[in-house]
């Protein structure tokens, strides 16, 4: 038997309170200190997995490396931890169902009854238990999406109670996250609702070791002390988690309330060295202290909702540390350039980012935010169909292609310069069945990206069906639009760029999904560079 440590991450109260967060800051410290640790995600819905779901309901779809669609909580473990996770790292209900599901069709069970106890529970272990028992890891941290109390969650809070029994009380420990919330009228922190919470968690058998209080106030020893007796934790395992104006100061905060040390403790481990976060409290600074700021547009048709973003907004963040600079992001929403002159809206800024996205919703608005661009030379990154409005744009406005366009959007363009993959012609089922994961590419030596990245040969990560169509790649580049990076099995085109301008790049990949507080994604840095010498 493997001796990996687990670590259960549950919420209570209320939704959002960032789970996800506090999971990647502790992993964060328990890394600082040595120890092999990973986070994976466990989510009580019944779809297989968020792929097929509208980012107004879920926010960002993160993708991983080895082509897994999953919840964007593991864009913060990858960014906190430096480390990329996989498919093993999100498991949802209908992932869970659908084994059990095919198991029983095979005839594993027969003769059996099947029921959520113990075959779900049982799935659901297995689960979590392989990350440490085949990969190896000396700690897994399971944050269990949703909040106590819900319907779907309770398979989840089973298998808790069940696996802690299994594995033994000292091997595993339950954190459980919930709110203070401050009344102003009264002046007062409560605790009534995260008491309720803890009775929640003991109706369903698992007591928790160590509550984390997300709180706008600080939290006295009174509060704490309140809390730890009511809710059966000692007073130091009463951890506070106070509003910060980044959430890469939480692994800090967490430092201070010591919560990697109370959970060694509980874990009969010994506490190794003492973390080394001066990296991260280098970066940190330098997010503090930027010195100038850098306007960037970012145009796409989920702007109201900044998490159907999240992983570009982070690697705004990354590069702009290394640029000494805070990147102000103005969120535009494409379809206003079609309503409005897109000149006004766009003026000022000193680089324009259009997103990546589905369906022609706001498709004209977004070739209008590359015009501009184009025509007044301000550094551009277009991401996968940011890339193919790039494309489209160029094909229309300066190869006088009339009507070209994707055949996404429109099926029977005299002129499709984008054009559906043909490994993807026969695939009707939707669900995680793109080009997705990672792929090589190499760069041509003279492009801008080559010297970003200091070398040719790279590998990044893909969702998409589109590509350009390489009939026209002659024309593109005999008029000035270069495809500088190639894969080099399948010669799909991954980058154009347009070399006679400043900044002008579209990349058919994401390399959002790997920049890292540790390592920034290259291209991103390259941007903000150029952004900034925009002035
Ligand atoms: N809709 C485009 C495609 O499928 C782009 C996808 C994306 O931006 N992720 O090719």
């Amino acid at each position: 038997m493997s001796d990996t440590k687990y670590i259960f991450v549950t919420g209570g109260v209320t939704s959002s309170l960032g789970k996800g967060i506090i999971s990647a800051s502790l992993a964060k410290l328990l890394q600082a200190r040595g120890y092999n640790v990973t986070i994976q995600k466990l989510d009580p819905y019944i779809n297989i997995d968020p792929g097929t779901l509208n980012p107004y309901e879920h926010g960002e779809c993160f993708v991983t490396e080895d082509g897994a669609e999953t919840d964007l909580d593991l864009g913060h473990y990858e960014r906190f931890l430096n480390k990329p996770t996989s498919q093993a790292n999100n498991v949802t209900t209908g992932r869970v169902y659908q084994s059990v599901i095919n198991k029983e069709r095979r005839g594993d069970y027969l003769g059996k009854t099947v029921q959520v106890i113990p075959h779900i529970t049982d799935e659901i272990k297995r689960r979590i238990k392989y990350l440490g028992s085949k990969l190896n890891y000396d700690m897994v941290i399971t944050e269990i999406g949703g909040t106590v109390g819900d319907i779907e969650s309770l398979p989840y809070i089973e298998t808790v109670r069940q696996l802690r029994w299994q594995l033994g009380y000292q091997n595993s420990v339950v954190i459980h996250l919930t709110l203070v919330p401050y009344l102003s009228a009264s002046g007062e922190l409560k605790t009534k609702p995260t008491q309720h919470s803890v009775k929640q968690l003991l109706e369903n058998g698992v007591q928790p070791d160590i509550l984390v209080l997300r709180t706008e106030k600080e939290l006295g020893h009174e509060i704490r002390r309140k809390v730890g007796q009511f809710c059966n934790v000692n007073i130091e395992s009463v951890i506070q988690s106070i509003d910060v104006s980044t959430i890469y100061e939480v692994p800090l905060k967490m430092q201070e309330e010591k919560l990697d040390l109370v959970v060694l403790k509980k874990l009969n481990l010994e506490i190794k060295e003492e973390p080394n976060l001066a990296p991260w409290k280098d970066f940190l600074h330098k997010v503090k202290n930027a010195e100038r700021t850098v306007k960037i547009g970012l145009v796409g048709k989920y702007t109201e909702l900044p998490d159907a973003y999240k992983s570009i907004i982070e690697s705004f963040i990354h590069a702009g540390a290394v640029n000494n600079c805070k990147v102000q992001i103005d969120m535009i929403h494409s379809e206003t350039l079609e309503k409005q002159n897109p000149e006004d809206r766009l003026a000022g800024l000193q680089g324009i980012l259009v997103a990546p996205g589905f369906g022609h919703r706001g498709i004209k608005g977004k070739i209008e935010a590359v015009r501009f661009a184009r025509e007044k030379n301000i550094p551009f990154l277009g991401i996968c169909l940011g890339m193919q409005m790039a494309v489209i744009e160029f094909g229309i406005n300066v190869l006088n292609l009339e009507g070209a366009h994707s055949t996404e959007m429109y099926r029977n363009t005299p002129h499709p310069v984008i054009d559906i993959m043909d490994e993807q012609k026969e695939i009707t089922d939707k669900g995680g069945t793109m080009r997705l994961g990672a792929y090589k590419c190499k760069l041509s030596k003279t492009s801008k990206l080559q010297k970003a990245y200091g070398k040719t040969e790279i590998s990044e990560r893909h969702r998409h069906r589109y590509e350009f169509n390489n009939k026209y790649l002659e024309i593109y580049e005999n008029a000035g639009m270069k495809a500088t990076g190639i894969n080099p099995d399948t010669g799909l085109v991954e980058i154009v760029e347009l070399p006679e301008l400043k900044w002008f790049v579209g990349v058919q990949f994401h390399p959002e999904y790997k920049s890292t507080v540790l390592n920034p994604h290259p291209i991103f840095v390259s941007f903000v560079e150029a952004a900034v010498s925009q002035g």
